[in-house]
């Protein structure tokens, strides 16, 4: 049966921010969640050179194994992954092992009663800078959650905030001052919602017929062929996982967000190849 933080995909949908489901989330969980009493925002700490979107995902998940200095956890650690990009991952609708020991406006049940957010970033500033893209998600989405629980800004925390004893967490390397303000601003309205990618170019392109389809995963079809020839890899016509990632490093090539979706401005860019 499914447990009861069902709600996460469409209240994040509905915030404009993207959302991937990961196979299972609905029944994934130590039991299931207690009252939800707010958010504890962390980092994964994983240091990626080649700053890929999530590649925690999968410990997140499945836990993670002993390793000197720290025990076995269980998984999933997180009920949110925050990619790189932006997006979010839907890993558990049901408890999370993340939170540890812990206080934060008396509640000191930090597993059963918050949602945590596992932001992909290795926590070193100077070589693993926040991408604008990620923050900013970073904020709808909890903003959104917050709204949906009906609390404000001043129930999310870090898990350096929440953690005892004190300094036993550092994460996630942002300050949480500023964190919370920004959530304010969103759950006030005083920030814009971000412009949606349009399911549709806006007019045909040159000399085309009909104005082009958005696509991203997992689309399939002759569209996706064209968009396979241009990125250089198998035109089978299915949208899968190579495609995605060809897509994004076509999209960094040419200066676009590389969020792997091929929207009107990815079109366009396409076009003049
Ligand atoms: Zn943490």
């Amino acid at each position: 049966m499914a447990f009861s933080l069902t709600w996460l995909p469409d209240v994040l949908k509905d915030a404009g921010l993207k959302v991937s489901l990961v196979d299972g989330w609905q029944t994934r969980g130590r039991g299931d969640a207690g009252q939800i009493f707010g958010v504890i925002c962390h980092h994964t700490g994983v240091n990626n050179p080649h700053k890929l979107n999530m590649p925690t995902l999968r410990s997140l998940k499945e836990g993670r194994q002993a390793s000197p200095g720290l025990a076995a956890l269980p998984g999933p650690l997180a009920q949110l992954g925050l990619g790189r990009d932006g997006t979010y991952f839907i890993i558990a609708a049901g408890r999370a092992i993340h939170a540890g020991q812990g206080s934060f406006k008396g509640q000191l049940n930090g597993n059963s009663n918050f949602i945590g957010i596992e932001a992909e970033n290795g926590g070193n500033p100077q070589t693993d800078p926040w991408p604008e893209i990620q923050l900013d998600a970073y904020h709808r989405g909890v903003a959104a959650i917050l709204e949906h629980l009906n609390k404000d800004h001043t129930f999310c925390c870090g898990h350096k905030e929440y953690a005892l004893p004190k300094g036993r967490k550092d994460d996630p390397d942002l300050d949480m001052n500023n964190f919370r303000a920004s959530v304010a601003a969103i759950l006030s309205g005083t920030i814009p919602a971000p412009t949606l990618i349009p399911a549709v170019e806006p007019a045909p392109p040159a000399g085309g017929p009909a104005p082009r389809p958005t696509l991203r995963r997992p689309a399939k079809g002759e569209l996706v062929k064209k968009v396979q020839m241009k990125v250089g890899v198998n035109a089978d016509g299915n949208f899968g996982p190579k495609t995605e990632a060809a897509v994004r490093a076509f999209q960094k090539e040419h200066g676009l967000i590389p969020d792997g979706i091929v929207g009107p401005k990815t079109w366009k860019a396409l076009d003049a190849v």
